[in-house]
């Protein structure tokens, strides 16, 4: 296309918020200062019909619009933009790498409300608590003022400090009520959490004194604090990793330097956040799901101002600017919640490597069971390994064990053997885990007259069993329905569970153990604020016998007096159609098993199988994760699959299956006119799960044993896909290095 000079001078060239994969052109605001505008703020520009903020990309002497055919940007957000140079080359490099449209790109990185286009200050917004005697009045005697009531309960529910959006979020009018309960003491003005002060001096812990391993892997990376480096910290649950993060923490800090440490959503509890407290001097800023936009905002801020000079976040942290960076800790780094999953799909992991290359600091991934491209990194000697292979302090390591229930009688999956072990362990007054990652009664109701099965009208699925809420729900689409007696095929009432899940579990556990007291930690069970810390802290606090639980229980936690573990049911993850789930399994084998014996009391570990030859299984159990790795990665390398070579997704759905199948078939045809880098296409196919939400899914797959060409071929690609009709009447997304096929 023939290129026009602008005749009015420079043009604005941006990156809109759009899923669109081109930049546009805008004339800059009449009477701004052009020459000193810097990439990276943000614009408010006209868009379509709209407004849309925008990111400024170039400045650029020529458009292949003329000047009068430009718009004019309504108005420019920050004199000065809020993301680093290098920063903004993280996100042109993530844009390019995982094939997403660049203004995308951009949005992820600033908070909501930036986002949004609000100024970059920090919000104050007032915050409320229930005072003690609040937490403890008599509810009746609100009878007369009902919705004094209502927000005293709301409080109760959430049992933590609300911020006024909250409130209002609760209904309408609750100022005076809130009014009235602030005047009677019930409630009083919370103090602003946008970052954690550190405790009183006495409160602080010193620095513990580092075993051999521990201080090789500290001086490994303070001795190269100056430089681009990777590092991966492999160790055991309990071998001292928070304590090693911790002292080369300490290290950075004394530099002036900032640090980003990222965590699964779920292993930011309120132990690790105490942990930070403990041992640093300074503020610590947090930004995770539980926090309000504003809350986040105020962390990000405190960032890029050099405010806070910790941040614990999670995936969304990744992209908080950081004055004076100086390291990037990644906890727990095979934890797949580290990959988003929608929209812009990209790897926390991978992109805060690349960040800490483009800062030119190290970047540290911890983990018990390393994810198999990290390990490979290490072979082909891009990570340089840190080990810590024993537990710290006294704690022992947790014995595996296969128990195989072949031919054996089962009560709602407990077998004999497995019932005299928590028996025993009951008796000595210790804590018994159970571990089954399947919520719910049971996944399947059959009717025993004549095969019918409760099916989602939306999903290729069954509907879950839930007995509690007299429910089926479906856990694809989230629909409901009431729980039902008679078969709506035959009429007889013949209906019956079939398969297990944890309700089922605590139902028999209670019968069996009536004088114990169980706790069940599920999406369920833990849905209401607080819940969760609740069960975590009777748990500590010895006040639960039996802990039974679904992949929750797998991470961070520390179970001191647990000194019995069973899965259940480690079998439904062994013969998986995704070459990503034997890992997958062998990691949380792993990782429930660290729950056991913590402290000084040595831990079991029983896993129940009817396939205890399987060789994940006795590979695991006889010669530990390591190893399994080895071989696992020996395997992929046979199959030619990732790390050894790189996969594309490209996934298509509608509410037809006629018009994705269309689409796929007709850019697969393209795809092949364009290969010239031996990029093998498979598919298309339907999704593992073919309808979903009441949509039919297809995916094709390319894979390439070198990225170049696998990604040169997607950029020719996706213009001629934007191009064709049918990619407007389907909802397509690109995944690079999926995860997850499905
Ligand atoms: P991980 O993060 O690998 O699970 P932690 O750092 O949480 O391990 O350490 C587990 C426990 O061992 C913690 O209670 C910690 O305080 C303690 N610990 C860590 N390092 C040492 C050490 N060198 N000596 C004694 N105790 C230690
Ligand atoms: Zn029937
Ligand atoms: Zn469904």
């Amino acid at each position: 296309m023939a290129e026009f000079p602008a005749e009015n001078g420079p043009v604005f060239r941006v990156a809109v918020a759009v899923p669109i994969y081109r930049l546009f052109d805008y004339l800059p605001p009449q009477s701004f200062e052009t020459e000193s505008s810097q990439p990276g703020i943000r614009l408010e520009v006209p868009f379509g019909k709209g407004k849309k903020i925008a990111f400024l990309v170039d400045v650029v002497w020529k458009s292949e619009f003329a000047a009068d055919k430009l718009k004019r940007v309504l108005r420019v957000l920050d004199l000065q933009p809020l993301l680093s140079a290098n920063d903004i080359r993280l996100l042109h490099w993530a844009s390019r790498y995982y094939h997403h449209p660049l203004g995308e790109v951009f949005a992820a990185a600033f908070p909501v409300a930036l986002r949004q286009g609000k100024p970059a200050g920090p919000i104050t917004e007032k915050r409320y608590a229930l005072t003690e005697s609040g937490k403890t009045m008599a509810l009746q005697q609100l009878t007369r003022a009902p919705a004094q009531q209502k927000l005293l309960e709301i409080f109760r529910e959430h049992q933590s400090i609300l911020a006024e959006t909250e409130l209002s979020a609760a209904g309408k009018n609750w100022r005076p009520a809130l009014k009235q309960l602030m005047t009677k003491g019930w409630v009083c003005l919370a103090s602003p959490v946008t970052t954690l002060a550190p405790l009183p001096a006495s409160n602080r812990d010193d620095t513990i004194q580092c075993n051999p391993e521990q201080q090789a892997a500290v001086t490994a990376v303070c001795e190269k604090l100056d430089r681009f480096g990777v590092f991966l910290l492999e160790g055991v649950t309990g071998s001292g990793k928070t304590e090693v993060y911790m002292q080369i923490i300490r290290t950075v800090l004394e530099r002036g330097q900032q640090v980003l440490v990222l965590l699964p959503e779920i292993t930011l509890t309120p132990q690790l956040e105490e942990r930070f407290r403990r041992r640093f001097v300074v503020p610590i800023a947090l930004s995770h799901s539980k926090l309000t936009d504003k809350e986040r905002q105020n962390a990000w801020l405190a960032m890029q101002q050099g405010e806070c000079s910790i941040l614990l976040g999670t995936r969304s942290a990744l992209f908080t600017p950081l004055q004076k960076p100086g390291l990037i800790i990644l906890d727990e780094e095979h934890d797949s919640s580290f990959k988003q999953q929608e929209g812009f799909r990209f790897s926390a992991r991978d992109v805060a490597v690349v960040r800490g290359k483009l800062l030119n600091i190290p970047v540290l991934l911890g983990s018990a069971t390393p994810s198999l491209e990290s390990l490979y990194n290490v072979r082909s000697e891009r990570y340089r390994l840190l080990q810590l292979p024993n537990r710290a302090g006294n704690a022992v390591e947790p014995v595996l064990q296969l128990l195989d229930i072949r031919n054996k009688p089962l009560q709602e999956g407990l077998s004999e053997p497995l019932l005299a072990e928590i028996n025993k362990t009951l008796l000595k007054n210790e804590q018994v885990l159970l571990f089954l990652n399947r919520r719910g009664f049971a996944p399947t109701l059959i009717c025993h007259g004549c095969g019918w099965v409760a099916r989602c009208t939306r999903c290729d699925a069954n509907l879950v069993i839930h007995v509690r809420e007299q429910k089926l729900c479906c856990h694809h689409c989230g629909r409901e329905r009431p729980l039902i007696k008679h078969c709506p095929s035959c009429c007889q009432d013949a209906l019956m569970p079939l398969g297990l899940g944890t309700e089922r579990v605590e139902k028999i556990l209670e019968e069996l153990f009536p004088d114990k007291s169980i706790v069940r930690l599920d999406r369920d069970s833990t849905r209401s604020k607080g819940a969760l810390e609740d069960y975590l802290q009777q748990i500590g606090q010895g006040r639960a016998d039996i802990i039974l639980g679904t992949q929750m229980l797998a991470k961070g936690h520390h179970f001191p007096n647990v000194t019995l573990v069973a899965i259940l049911d480690v079998d439904s993850g062994l013969y998986s159609i995704d070459f990503h789930a034997s890992e997958k399994l062998a990691q949380m084998i792993v990782q429930v098993a660290g729950r056991a014996g913590r402290a000084e009391k040595p831990g079991r570990v029983i896993l129940q199988t009817r396939h205890p030859e399987h060789a994940l299984l006795t590979t695991l159990v006889d010669q530990g994760y390591h190893r399994f790795a080895e071989t696992a990665l020996a395997e992929r390398r046979e199959a030619s699959l990732p790390p050894y070579s790189y996969q594309v997704l490209l996934r298509a759905e509608a509410a037809d299956s006629v018009r994705p199948l269309k689409f796929l078939k007709t850019v697969r045809h393209v795809a092949e006119q364009l290969n010239t880098g031996q990029t093998s296409i498979m598919g298309p196919v339907s999704a593992p799960m073919a309808r979903r939400a009441g949509r039919f899914r297809f995916q094709l797959l390319f894979q390439n044993n070198g990225r170049p060409a696998l990604h040169a071929l997607f950029d020719a690609l996706i213009p001629e896909i934007e191009r064709m009709k049918l990619s407007k009447s389907v909802r397509w997304s690109l995944d690079v290095d999926p995860v997850d096929l499905y």
